[in-house]
């Protein structure tokens, strides 16, 4: 028998550490660091530094990457657990060095990189001496790949990049950018495009404007609107084969989208938890708010909520480390994506009211979780999109009957049995 649902006491006494740090020492430094990414900001770089040392220490350090790029090699489900903890702190990923996107960027470059690539942008990468980011999207749709129109041309020994790119996160603060850009449009749909890495300082970036998110300060957005004019990037930073894009994209969102559920385990653990002691504390028309049935089936549809969501992404991250390729579980990746924006939406949505006017005010987390869970809907592909994916993984496993009534019909079935049984039901007479 080997299904388990116990931590190892040993892995245990290290999530306990994790815990007690994150709650001492990163969650005060997420009150006075506006981006962690952001390697200029002075206070970050006086804060973050230390509590990465302390991380790298206690070989906690990179949990998704193997000990060949400098991680311990945990796997996905201890990287799920830690991943819970660091998931309600906004600098925790950056603290711990597996924050999206250069958890999946490393990770392309670890797989496709040549090493004169790795030397230069993988190493310090993994230091965490520069960030980088990941630039696909564009303004004409994300959705759809296959319709993007950003081009690399091959110009004896270097590939020329023209075209426009939406929401590169953090290439405002990067020193590299991978791109996804048509190399070879008269292939098919799947073999037109190419991955690139490009230092940021090419000349002919520009950074139209960093677009912010609804309810961050305007001028602080991160998002970047980044045009390409004939940049010129050596022909050996392609990454993976010409026409492989796809293929290599997929070795990176696969990554980043499970570890984005994990840590969304964390952020909806922190909104019941919050949910929980305001009930226990307020009261109304005499009792507590928790003696109120209406509010007792608000916690218990929570709780419900998380349990089957924290269950589908260990039960996926251990699907990750038993078969060691992403297309396998593309399905289950698509499901824990498209559940987490509702998940994260339900339970924020409830905290937020069960606070009642404190719940909308600045003063309190859950407006800013419930818009969250939309940004969950939309990065690494829209919800409707990974819906698709996993209804046609699920498809692959039946197929249609010719006959005019499903296989089960009752009728048939009832048929079929009183032909096998026919005998007994004549010997006690009906
Ligand atoms: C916070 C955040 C960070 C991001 N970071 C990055 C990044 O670092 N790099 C990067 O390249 N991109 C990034 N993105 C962009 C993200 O990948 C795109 O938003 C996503 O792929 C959807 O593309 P779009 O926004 O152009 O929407 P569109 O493609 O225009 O789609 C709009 C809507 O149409 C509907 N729709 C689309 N396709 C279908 C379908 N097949 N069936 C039914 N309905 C459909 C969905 O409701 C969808 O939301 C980020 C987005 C967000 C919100």
């Amino acid at each position: 028998m080997t299904w388990d649902f116990e931590t190892d006491a040993e892995y245990q006494k290290e999530l306990d550490w994790v815990e007690n740090f994150v709650t001492k020492e990163v969650v005060p430094v997420d009150q006075v660091v506006k981006h962690a990414w952001n390697m200029r900001d002075p206070v970050r770089n006086a804060l973050i530094p230390p509590l990465q040392q302390q991380v790298r220490d206690r070989g906690l350090w990179a949990c998704h990457l193997g000990p060949n790029l400098g991680g311990p090699g945990y796997g996905q489900v201890k990287l799920a657990l830690l991943n819970e903890i660091l998931g309600r702190t906004h600098s925790g990923p950056i603290v711990f060095g597996c924050h999206a996107p250069d958890s999946g960027n490393s990770e392309i470059l670890a797989h496709y990189g040549t090493p004169e690539l790795k030397q230069r942008y993988l190493e310090p990468l993994l230091r965490q001496e520069i960030v980088s980011a990941y630039s696909m999207t564009e303004p004409r749709g994300g959705s759809d790949p296959t319709g993007f129109t950003t081009a690399a041309v091959l110009d004896g020994d270097e590939w020329v990049v023209n075209g426009e790119k939406w929401f590169s996160s953090h290439a405002n603060f990067a020193s590299f950018l991978i791109l996804l850009a048509v190399t070879d449009p008269e292939e098919a749909r799947h073999r037109r495009l190419s991955m690139f890495v490009v230092p940021s300082d090419t000349p002919g970036i520009e950074i139209v404007r960093n677009v912010g998110i609804y309810g961050h300060p305007e001028d602080e957005g991160t998002h970047s609107y980044v045009r390409y004019h004939d940049v010129r990037i050596p022909k050996d930073h392609l990454l993976g084969g010409r026409g492989e894009g796809f293929l290599v994209a997929q070795t990176r969102l696969g990554g980043g989208r499970i570890h984005h559920a994990m840590r969304t385990v964390g952020l909806v653990r922190q909104a019941l938890d919050q949910m929980c002691e305001r009930v226990l504390s307020r009261s109304t028309q005499g009792e507590l708010l928790a003696r109120k049935q209406l509010v007792q089936a608000m916690i218990a549809d929570s709780w419900i909520d998380l349990e089957q969501f924290r269950l589908l992404v260990l039960r996926t991250a251990w699907k990750i480390d038993r078969y060691n390729d992403y297309q396998k579980v593309r399905g289950d990746i698509s499901a824990v994506k498209a559940a987490m924006p509702k998940v994260l939406h339900d339970v924020a949505s409830r905290a937020l009211q069960l606070h009642g006017s404190l719940g909308v005010s600045h003063e309190m987390p859950f407006a800013a979780m419930v818009l969250e869970s939309f940004h969950m809907g939309l990065a690494d592909g829209a919800t409707e999109v990974h819906k698709v994916t996993l209804a046609r993984e699920v498809l692959k496993g039946y197929t249609g009957t010719e006959d005019l009534f499903p296989t089960q019909h009752l009728p048939r079935l009832r048929a079929e049995a009183e032909a096998r049984f026919a005998a007994v039901l004549e010997d006690v007479g009906r």
